[in-house]
């Protein structure tokens, strides 16, 4: 049987979204979501971390930067790198050709078939349009949550329109979508 991947957008989804984030220090983990990425993992699911990190692209800091603030994030919330079972950081700038900023599926599309992950099962979890986009693009489940942008009216509107479900955020996501309590 085929096991199910959530990917996992960063900043607003499972720490405080910071604009261009790149100083461990203003590192916050989201309440609850270090048990809630333990309980995925202890059901089974591989996780994937999948982050646009644009700044990279327009060189206001290194790729060092992104590596440092996700050490500090799992170091906060005292979970070891081998809870993501495959890391993708795309600093495209959004004016260069984009390989893997979202919403391209391709990280998705190659970890479902490198991890043969279950279509019908993965779920790609974010708090921006995008994240759930490169979603739709992959063919697999996708939620939106609320706890970085603002989920608005017309917002709420596209999800629906989309077959996306909104959630408080992450924790409340894998209860309501997954049903794993
Ligand atoms: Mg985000």
């Amino acid at each position: 049987m085929s096991l199910a991947g959530i990917f996992l957008d960063r900043d607003g989804t499972l720490i405080s979204h910071v604009d261009y984030l790149h100083n461990p220090e203003e590192v916050f983990p989201l309440q609850g979501i270090a048990e809630t990425l333990r309980a995925l993992r202890e059901a089974g699911y591989l996780l994937f971390l999948f982050t646009n990190q644009s700044g990279v692209g327009r060189e206001f800091f290194q790729m060092e930067a992104v590596h440092a603030c996700n050490s500090r994030m799992l170091e906060l919330m005292k979970l070891s790198p081998d809870i993501f079972a495959d890391v993708c950081i795309a600093t495209e700038r959004p004016d260069q050709p984009q390989i893997y900023r979202k919403p391209s599926p391709r990280f998705i599309l190659e970890s479902i078939e490198k991890f043969d992950l279950s279509l019908e099962k993965s779920c790609v979890v974010g708090d921006s349009w995008s994240d759930v986009e490169a979603g739709l693009n992959a063919g697999i489940l996708s939620a939106l949550v609320e706890t970085g942008n603002p989920v608005d009216d017309d917002l709420r509107l596209k999800a629906a329109e989309h077959q996306v479900s909104v959630h408080s955020d992450l924790t409340a996501m894998v209860v309501e979508k997954l049903d794993l309590r």
